[in-house]
């Protein structure tokens, strides 16, 4: 990326508030170590607590959530972001019924904090426009119901289908509630895990170490030697405007899910996407506190396209966060093959909230009782062996 690509550091401003958090000090030894304060981390870390489990959880961000979970748009569906006649092609009907069989019971974990609007899928252009119908058929066989869409309010979208599960919610919001009492040292970089013989031992950027049972490494903390041709981070970009008319229902995504859109209760859009403004789709990319021009402009052109009014209103907030994916695109959940006290629960990608919480209780569970279910198989750490 040439210097006048991004703009300044103090550009990547999120419209999420950060959440308050308190430091606690690195004790010597716990059960649990859980890497990453994250969504998956924090719903990891207090469903061990809740179990009776000792925890301590390490973030290098100077807050709870501060890597990501505060920078994203709190969309929450069954389906992934693939149109969905995509995933049954890419992977076959049943192995996306087993993932949409998980994602739905994810929903079933957040339905208290879910607004209910379910989630639109829009088409840009022919090509996408075509598929529709490919996609209500899939949707049919995945047992997700959706009808046909087309909207007025919106120009320039193809048609699309609205499916009514998911919805959105307020990322700070649970963080904060999920996030409560965890005993979390901010500032603090897990760099790397030994074995003393008996302990697991977790060193840290800082020179201090942790001794436990047993470590999760949660979301893009991922830091072990087999993680390293399997998880890759990618940056994802996002502009805010200030309160207009309401004019989305329901979140939308469109261009295939590349781009997504949310209206807030109190008016404000967030537009989220558009990273194949560059040649290499963010991939690779780990720095939050710039702005990609060219992103930047697509998002603007997007806005002043679909959503004249509230461009018209002007963006109060643009920013990035860096989502972390995995070589396959599906999420990495389970103990690591021939290490199994060191867990992983992360590469959620752009849909966490479809998958994190869901992904963490199965984490628990296996922690707690030597048995995790209903993990699809095609999220396990073995599908590499
Ligand atoms: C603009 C934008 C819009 C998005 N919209 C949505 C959406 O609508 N719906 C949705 O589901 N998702 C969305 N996402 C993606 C979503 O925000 C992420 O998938 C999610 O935040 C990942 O959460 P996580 O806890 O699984 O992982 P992470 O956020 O990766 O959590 C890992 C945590 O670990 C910390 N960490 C990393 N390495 C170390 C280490 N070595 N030591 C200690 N700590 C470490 C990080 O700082 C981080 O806090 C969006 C993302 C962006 C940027």
């Amino acid at each position: 990326m040439t210097t006048s690509d991004r703009t300044s550091a103090s550009a990547s401003i999120p419209a999420w508030k950060g959440v308050d958090s308190t430091q606690a000090d690195l004790p010597e030894r716990t059960e649990v170590v859980v890497i990453g304060a994250g969504i998956s981390g924090t719903r990891v870390a207090q469903g061990l607590m809740n179990s009776g489990a000792q925890v301590h959880v390490l973030e290098q961000r100077t807050r709870l959530g501060g890597g990501m979970a505060t920078r994203g748009m709190g969309i929450c569906s069954p389906l992934l972001l693939d149109p969905p006649f995509r995933l049954v092609s890419a992977v076959g009907l049943d192995v996306a019924r087993e993932i949409v069989r998980f994602t739905s019971e994810n929903l079933d974990i957040l339905k208290d904090h879910l607004q209910p609007t379910g989630v639109i899928y829009a088409s840009k252009g022919p090509d996408e426009a075509r598929e529709v119908d490919h996609n209500l058929e899939a949707l049919e066989s995945l047992g997700i119901p959706a009808t046909p869409w087309t909207s007025d309010l919106i120009p320039d979208t193809g048609p699309g289908w609205h499916q009514p599960l998911g919805g959105t919610l307020r990322p700070r919001v649970l963080l904060r509630q999920w996030g409560q009492d965890l005993p979390v040292s901010y500032a603090t970089r897990a760099t790397k895990i030994t074995n003393d013989g008996s302990d697991l031992v977790v060193h840290t950027d800082n020179g201090e170490s942790i001794r436990a049972d047993m470590v999760v490494m949660t979301g893009g903390a991922q830091i072990t030697p087999w993680a390293q041709d399997k998880f890759h981070t990618i940056r994802h970009q996002a502009v805010a405007t200030s309160p207009t008319e309401p004019t989305l229902s329901a979140p939308m995504h469109i261009q295939y899910g590349y781009t997504s859109a949310r209206q807030l209760d109190t008016g404000e859009l967030f537009v989220s996407g558009c990273r194949w403004a560059t040649p290499h789709l963010e991939v690779g990319e780990t720095d939050d506190t710039v702005i990609h021009q060219k992103v930047d402009g697509r998002l603007s052109a997007f806005l002043e396209q679909h959503f004249p009014g509230p461009a018209k209103a002007g963006i109060t907030h643009r920013w990035t966060g860096i989502m972390t994916s995995t070589c396959d695109g599906l999420p990495i959940i389970g103990p690591l093959p021939g290490r199994p006290r060191i867990i992983s629960c992360g590469g959620f990608g752009g849909f966490s909230w479809s998958l994190a919480p869901r992904a963490a209780q199965a984490v628990v569970e296996g922690i707690v009782t030597g048995k995790a279910n209903g993990v699809p198989s095609c999220f396990s750490t073995r599908r590499f062996d």
